[in-house]
């Protein structure tokens, strides 16, 4: 059943809770201000104190927001955003860092990368890949808790002179509960003690059949210190990605999700938003999670600004009124008071849950308090 507290109902009316107690207390109900009441007593409240009241259902809020996939017209092909995982020290950093310096060439217009979450470089065989460059576990757990999908292929890092590790499975397992395709990059193998092989046969173990041994998974010999083999495991990339055949609608109005955010010095909120679907724009109205804000300014990877971030590109997007969470999803919306809506609905869910959380233990101490 719907319910209020007496405190929320006064905030929304823009009235004092004490005066929606009196009322209740006229019609001979007795209550505190932290009491939760129905939703026609509510109502009856808010007429009284001649309010209009246009109840909405819970969903009605979030209704159309989101569409998760793009159907139909416009639909084009769209860069594969890949996530690297993998055991502790078998090189997930060392591997983004090293693919990362293969494609930027020095001299280039912003040439200068600075690190936003993730990054884009160019397939050998055209076309562009997106990296989310926050690897671990941690980052990829917390996405998907909060129903974000963002990461179409996982690049299981195995160290070569180490072998399948406890993380090394925990990957795997992540990977196929979300039902993405692994590449396998056996690493290392500049090390005198690299044994592949051996990487290839332990992974039989989890049901990783890998390509030499007659499976379908690809599986590239690579070392992030010397850069053999890393062209290589971009093409690979790029063909997973055309067998994938992953393809957004850049003509609508963007969705993403946050990569990262932070409260800048200088800049306010920051947030590195993983563009979805649709062209995000500069001047566009975005929520993210229980924020919103008017983008002011677009950066992208190598620092530069820029107008607009079609499909699986990363941007900094500046302007939101307050720092949206990594995970939180991101809509454009078609004005200011929608946005509105959107995150006060979500603030006050956000509210609502807490306060259930705290339960008894918080309602005990109201109570001695009174
Ligand atoms: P992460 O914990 O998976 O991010 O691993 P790091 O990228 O921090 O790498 C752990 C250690 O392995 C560092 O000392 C790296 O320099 C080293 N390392 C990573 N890749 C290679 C490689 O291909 N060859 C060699 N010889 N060392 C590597
Ligand atoms: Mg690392």
């Amino acid at each position: 059943p719907e319910t209020i507290t007496i405190q929320e109902l006064a905030n929304r009316m823009s009235e004092r809770g004490v005066d929606v107690i009196k009322l209740l207390m006229k019609q001979g109900q007795m209550h505190k201000i932290t009491d939760v009441i129905d939703a026609d007593t509510a109502q009856l409240v808010a007429e009284e104190l001649g309010h209009t009241v246009k109840r909405v259902a819970e969903s009605d809020v979030e209704e159309g927001l989101f569409d998760t996939v793009d159907v139909g017209e416009n639909l084009t092909s769209r860069p594969p955003v890949v996530t690297i995982m993998g055991h502790v020290d078998h090189g997930k950093t060392s591997l983004l860092d090293a693919i990362r310096k293969t494609n930027v060439v020095s001299g280039e217009a912003g040439g200068i990368t600075q690190h936003i979450g993730a990054y884009q470089v160019t397939s050998p065989l055209g076309g562009k890949i997106t990296f989310i460059d926050t690897p671990g576990h941690a980052a990829f757990t917390a996405m998907r808790a909060r129903g974000a999908k963002v990461t179409d292929i996982v690049v299981l890092v195995v160290a070569a002179d180490d072998g399948v590790m406890p993380q090394t499975i925990e990957a795997i397992t992540h990977a196929q509960a979300a039902g993405v395709p692994l590449i396998v990059a056996i690493n290392k193998v500049d090390k005198p003690d690299a044994k592949p092989d051996r990487v290839r046969t332990e992974l039989l173990q989890h049901s990783i059949v890998v390509e030499s041994l007659g499976g379908e998974t690809l599986e590239f010999e690579v070392s992030a210190k010397t850069g053999q083999g890393l062209e290589t495991l971009l093409e690979g990339l790029t063909l997973q990605s055309e067998i994938l055949d992953l393809k957004a609608n850049p003509e609508r109005s963007a969705e993403g999700t946050v990569i990262e955010a932070k409260l800048d010095r200088g800049r306010g909120p920051v947030a590195t938003v993983l563009v979805q679907r649709g062209t995000l724009r500069t001047g566009d109205i975005v929520v993210a999670g229980a924020e919103w804000g008017r983008v002011r300014a677009l950066i992208n990877d190598l620092g530069a600004n820029v107008k607009e971030a079609g499909p699986s590109v990363p941007v900094e997007v500046l302007g939101f009124n307050g720092t949206p969470e990594a995970g939180d999803r991101v809509a454009v919306v078609e004005s200011e008071a929608r946005a509105r809506e959107v995150t006060e609905y979500r603030t006050r869910q956000k509210r609502e849950r807490q306060a259930a959380r705290m339960g008894s233990a918080g309602r005990t101490l109201a109570d001695m308090m009174r």
